[in-house]
């Protein structure tokens, strides 16, 4: 989930419920993490996804992430989205931006706070490679700047992968100066994503040194660039990248996941064996208190605990990193972590540490220029 959306309500309770309102997609994203395409058989009515949006706000949520599938494929959005607004709650809107010059007029109408699209290529055949749709790009990159003219809110998500690591520098001058809050995420394998298309540690490194350098280089006014959930954690060198600073993974905490049959679960990350309830079944409200739900963050247990995040001397106020890329790649032993990447590299001892110090920095410095200078 998304760090954009959280950043804005992090570190509150119930802060930001985010809602796949269908699973219905116009786009056939390889990274698609909800295997989207169809609408499921018994997604929640008009009227049950209204009185849940009056039960969100009752359980104290600030705001509501609407997203898919693709939202404004289902007919009722602008009536849910409506509702959000009615209890004076933040919306935010995950879309592919294809039909989204339909909805200008509405979305000002509701006066969204925060209008998000993917762009997952610097190139237009990555992107629509990527996405499955031809003449896609160009189709996102003329919704951002129909968004930016109407003065609405808008910002970018990136979804890296082995196909896309290469053109992050290319995204980057396509955003650049132009207001755009730009989220960077890693594609891991859940959904219909294959495992052999994740990055390599060695590129998550770099892909973390670029966003740490690029926050540096500008400032949030030129580029308000940050690094999702997964971007973590105690870097000895790095500063914090998304939530910062990290006090464990949110889910079920200040960030909820609710899929389009009402499925309640901590964040829509986590595979479906994390399903808390059903708000068929059970009140919203019950579902939040049953004091075993979340169980696998509240009661964070070491003996749980493998390969890196086992020997960790922070591992009580990380928690094992984003549970969901934890889940997706190695059951609580994150390999995807940054001061795990450099415990590896400075503990060992053959060759000479310099040498060994020095060939490392040499083998991140050529992997962040090619990215860099493509
Ligand atoms: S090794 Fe595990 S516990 Fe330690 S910082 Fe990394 S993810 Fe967190
Ligand atoms: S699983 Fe946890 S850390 Fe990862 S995206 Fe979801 S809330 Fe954030």
């Amino acid at each position: 989930m998304s760090s954009i959306i959280s950043q804005i309500y992090r570190r509150i309770k119930h802060a930001c419920a985010v809602w796949e309102i269908t699973l219905k997609c116009n786009s056939k994203c390889i990274h698609c993490g909800s295997d989207a395409g169809k609408s499921r058989s018994d997604e929640l009515s008009t009227k049950e996804a209204l009185e849940l949006v009056y039960d969100l706000y009752s359980c104290g949520y600030k705001g509501i992430a609407l997203m898919g599938g693709e939202p404004f494929v289902r007919q009722d959005w602008y009536q849910i989205a409506k509702e959000i607004k009615k209890y004076k709650m933040k919306l935010s809107i995950v879309s592919n931006g294809l039909n989204i010059h339909n909805q200008i007029q509405k979305l000002k109408n509701l006066d969204v706070d925060c209008v998000a699209l993917s762009l997952d290529g610097g190139k237009p055949k990555t992107h629509d490679y990527l996405r499955g749709i031809k003449g896609a790009f160009n189709k996102t990159l003329k919704a951002i700047t129909l968004l930016k003219k109407e003065n609405l809110p808008v910002s970018v998500i990136t979804t890296v992968n082995r196909l896309n690591f290469n053109e992050i520098n290319l995204i980057k001058k396509l955003l650049i100066d132009r207001k755009i809050a730009w989220q960077i995420q890693i594609a891991i394998p859940i959904g219909r994503f294959p495992r052999d298309l994740v990055i390599s540690r060695e590129q998550f490194y770099t892909l973390a040194l670029f966003i740490a350098i690029n926050i540096k280089k500008y400032t949030s006014k030129r580029l308000p660039l940050i690094g999702a959930h997964c971007f973590g954690y105690f870097s000895r060198f790095i500063p914090n990248l998304g939530l910062d600073p990290w006090i464990g993974c949110q889910a079920g905490y200040s960030v909820l996941g609710i899929q389009s049959n009402g499925n309640i679960k901590g964040c829509l990350t986590l595979s479906d064996e994390f399903i808390e309830g059903n708000i068929r079944n059970k009140s919203l409200f019950d579902i939040l208190n049953n004091p075993r739900a979340f169980s696998y963050n509240k009661f964070f247990r070491k003996e749980n605990l493998k390969g890196y995040c086992l020997q960790c001397d922070v591992v009580k106020e990380c928690k094992s990193g984003c549970l969901g890329t934890s889940f997706a790649l190695s059951y609580y032993n994150n390999p995807y972590c940054l001061r795990a990447i450099e415990d590896q590299m400075f503990k060992y001892d053959q060759p000479p540490i310099r040498w060994k110090v020095n060939s490392i920095i040499s083998k991140y410095k050529n992997l962040y220029y090619r990215m860099f200078y493509k």
